[in-house]
């Protein structure tokens, strides 16, 4: 099966881990039983890169990687502390988050950031998967899908046939407040009735849901239409919850 008729589930690790810790929640991914109908990846942070790119390089490459964040420059330069998107490649990632919420809370990131971004993924040859999502202020004020539209408009004429978004709804993120079935499939529809409209019809997409998934609410998020996966932080932590959210997918 192709990745683009997967479920994707995608740990991402924020600002969590060690090496030694790293190696014990790496063993059980890698260990995870191969899953035809589920894309898995992790998304460590960078330091751990090449630890997770050995540990699951043992499973048979079936465990994409993803990083977490890319430079906004594109080449080689005078940039100190950034990490390109080729240097991404380089080290073994497949995958790179752009726009994840906690990058504009804490970093003021900007569209015109983003859509740069976007574009230093696909050059590298690597597979972008943006976020998007409101806060609670914006639903409460019923803005929550012009706010979306918004940020999914990075999106217009990209060169990418192949579009993978997370909704993530800020007020879910790490706040154990999982947005409702209905509120999912209402924004899901949404998100995929837009990137048809900005992209074409004849676009791969993988719509995923972030922000408090765990094992007891995975089946039901992902019964729902047009949820392609999850966006899986805190219970990507833990081996055992984030192998029994890959079951549920
Ligand atoms: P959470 O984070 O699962 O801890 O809510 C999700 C995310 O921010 O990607």
């Amino acid at each position: 099966q192709s990745v683009w008729q997967q479920k994707w589930v995608v740990g991402n690790w924020k600002m969590n881990g060690r090496t030694e810790s790293n190696r014990a929640l790496l063993g059980d991914i890698a260990a995870l039983p191969a899953a035809e109908r589920v894309c898995i990846g992790i998304a460590p942070p960078l330091p751990y890169l090449a630890q997770a790119r050995a540990a699951t390089a043992q499973a048979g490459n079936r465990i994409h990687l993803a990083a977490q964040e890319v430079s906004r420059f594109a080449d080689n330069g005078a940039y100190t502390g950034e990490v390109s998107a080729h240097m991404l490649a380089d080290a073994g990632a497949d995958l790179v988050l752009v726009g994840h919420s906690e990058r504009s809370l804490y970093f003021a990131e900007t569209h015109a950031e983003r859509r740069q971004k976007l574009e230093n993924v696909l050059a590298a040859g690597l597979q972008p998967l943006l976020c998007v999502g409101e806060t609670l202020a914006q639903r409460e004020a019923g803005q929550e899908q012009n706010t979306v539209a918004a940020q999914l408009d990075v999106l217009a004429n990209l060169n990418s046939r192949h579009i993978a978004v997370a909704y993530e709804p800020v007020w879910a993120i790490g706040t154990g407040k999982v947005a409702t079935t209905a509120q999912i499939a209402q924004m899901h529809e949404f998100i995929y009735r837009h990137i048809l409209s900005l992209c074409g019809s004849d676009v791969n997409i993988r719509i995923l849901y972030g922000g408090s998934v765990n094992e007891q609410n995975a089946a039901d998020i992902f019964s729902v239409a047009h949820v392609d996966g999850a966006l899986v932080g805190g219970a990507s932590l833990k081996g055992g919850s984030f192998a029994a959210i890959i079951r549920a997918a």
